[in-house]
């Protein structure tokens, strides 16, 4: 049984005191419940943050990290690290990443795999741009990434597997995806995935929803049936705001 799963994504937002501030008013209001949650912050930020919530039941998770054990790698966090101090999901493949960074499907591939291998939950971002949507290209491109990402892949690595669909052109946009084509690619994401795997692994991997997620459409999104959870980003920067999500 799949248990709903909202996590945020402060980018590059946010100092350190104003994430320890943010920690201090969001474990006030908090109160756990069955819904799984998580604040993915800057690296420098994490430590402070899986500290501040421990015994919570929030979690703290990473926006990316490397393929690689260690090494020569100027700038880059390895998985060993993340997991040392008490990291529990990373973001992989974000688009921003993809866009910005030079993130390929092949290095999305192998960070997948690494952080399975060090005990990390990936959250896997798939996503097409407006373009491909206007030229009706958007299943194929979600395809595409979902093959390619997770080649070699296990059906149980699957089941531990976020996947976050976030069209490119309603992120930070305000333009949300509606909840019914939404709930659309979610439901053809799953179908992708027994396709490539089998329909235990569809039914189990965990599908979320990110692009403008707010309060005012988080209950619309997450009462869809396809959809398990919410990456969301701007409005994760606000604790009381991130709060009304979670509680949709
Ligand atoms: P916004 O919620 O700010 O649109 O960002 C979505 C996102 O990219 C989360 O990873």
């Amino acid at each position: 049984m799949r248990r709903p799963f909202i996590a945020g994504n402060w980018k590059m937002y946010k100092t350190l005191s104003e994430a320890r501030a943010f920690a201090e008013q969001f474990k006030e209001i908090y109160v756990k419940n069955d819904i799984r949650v998580a604040v993915c912050a800057p690296y420098t930020h994490l430590a402070v943050l899986c500290e501040a919530f421990k015994g919570t039941g929030i979690a703290v998770g990473a926006q990316n990290m490397h393929f690689e054990d260690e090494g020569a790698f100027t700038g880059e966090v390895s998985a060993n690290v993340l997991k040392e101090i008490g990291v529990l999901y990373c973001i992989i493949g974000h688009s921003e990443r993809r866009q910005y960074f030079a993130e390929t499907d092949e290095s999305v591939n192998k960070k997948l795999h690494k952080a399975f291998e060090k005990g990390l939950l990936p959250i896997l971002c798939i996503g097409e741009t407006l373009a491909e949507r206007e030229a009706g290209k958007e299943h194929d491109v979600v395809r595409g990434q979902l093959t390619a990402d997770l080649q070699g892949l296990s059906c149980s690595q699957i089941a531990e597997l976020t996947i976050a669909y976030e069209p490119i052109w309603a992120i930070g946009t305000g333009k949300t995806a509606t909840p019914q084509q939404a709930n659309e690619m979610c439901g053809f994401i799953r179908d992708v995935i027994e396709e490539l795997y089998d329909d235990k692994a569809a039914c189990e991997v965990t599908v979320q929803y990110g692009g403008s997620v707010k309060p005012s459409n988080a209950t619309e999104i997450m009462n869809m049936e396809e959809i398990d959870g919410a990456l969301v980003g701007g409005a994760s920067l606000n604790p009381f705001d991130f709060l009304e999500i979670i509680n949709f």
